[in-house]
């Protein structure tokens, strides 16, 4: 059974006193045992979050470097973010994506960081274009090819994919429960197909795109929806709700 996995992805958010208050929130929250979670604050308040958190939430990295350290202006390494205790990052976010990030340079971050010991959350998700066109799986399928040609077979254990659809993202238009599992189901499918049936029935395939405590239960009742990555919800007590969504 596929342990149920939520992340919050604190985005670019929060002062030195905010994130302190959030790890508050969270150390003084009710949260079931069976979820398993993380949650990302910005680089430069990852190391007090990590040192202040409660043991039983981990510590995640919002994006991490290709390579190991050097002559790299203003990007984190997974050297650092071991170095520090931090056990996951996140990579190929549609945010980083928007800026350029290519699928070849977001597999080899997340490969680059399994190497290193780290854990990631492979993102990946569709434009509203390929929604409306019906070929949302012509575009994320690419992307998760990228990974798979990256990944060894053993790395699988240490991936969670993030299916973030990018018109869902920060608008409200949360995808309906049957959308969202029919793209995780061809995901996991492909993932059969291309890297192996025990693979694909193992992998983590969370939902991210406007999920809050309203939405949370209904989506993680479908099949292959097997946790979030919450954006804004994260920032707010609600957050302890999607942990708990599953009742
Ligand atoms: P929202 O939950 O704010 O839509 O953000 C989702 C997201 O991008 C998480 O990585």
């Amino acid at each position: 059974a596929r342990k149920f996995f939520v992340g919050g992805n604190w985005k670019c958010n929060g002062t030195v006193g905010q994130s302190k208050d959030l790890v508050s929130m969270l150390n003084q929250s009710t949260l079931s045992t069976d979820t398993e979670v993380v949650v990302c604050p910005s680089q430069i308040h990852a190391q007090s979050v990590h040192e202040n958190l409660r043991g039983d939430i981990s510590v995640g990295a919002q994006d991490v470097w290709t390579q190991g350290n050097g002559a790299f202006t203003g990007e984190t390494s997974a050297e650092m973010l071991t170095d520090m205790g931090i056990k996951w990052t996140l990579v190929g976010h549609s945010e980083r994506r928007g800026k350029g990030e290519q699928n070849p340079e977001v597999a080899a971050k997340a490969k680059y960081a399994l190497d290193k010991g780290l854990s990631v959350i492979a993102c990946c998700g569709e434009p509203l274009e390929n929604r409306e066109a019906g070929t949302t799986n012509d575009y994320v399928f690419p992307q998760i090819a990228a990974y798979a040609e990256q990944f060894d077979k053993a790395d699988w254990a240490k991936v969670v994919i993030a299916y973030e659809p990018i018109w869902a993202i920060g608008t409200g238009l949360t995808a309906t429960p049957e959308q969202a599992q029919e793209t995780h189901a061809a995901i996991r499918q492909y993932i059969a197909e291309t890297v192996g049936a025990d693979v694909a029935a193992d992998v983590r395939i969370l939902y991210g795109g406007s999920a809050n405590a309203k939405t949370a239960p209904g989506l993680s009742a479908k099949e292959d929806i097997d946790g979030f990555l919450v954006g804004g919800a994260s920032l707010k007590p609600e957050f302890a709700d999607i942990v708990n969504c599953q009742g």
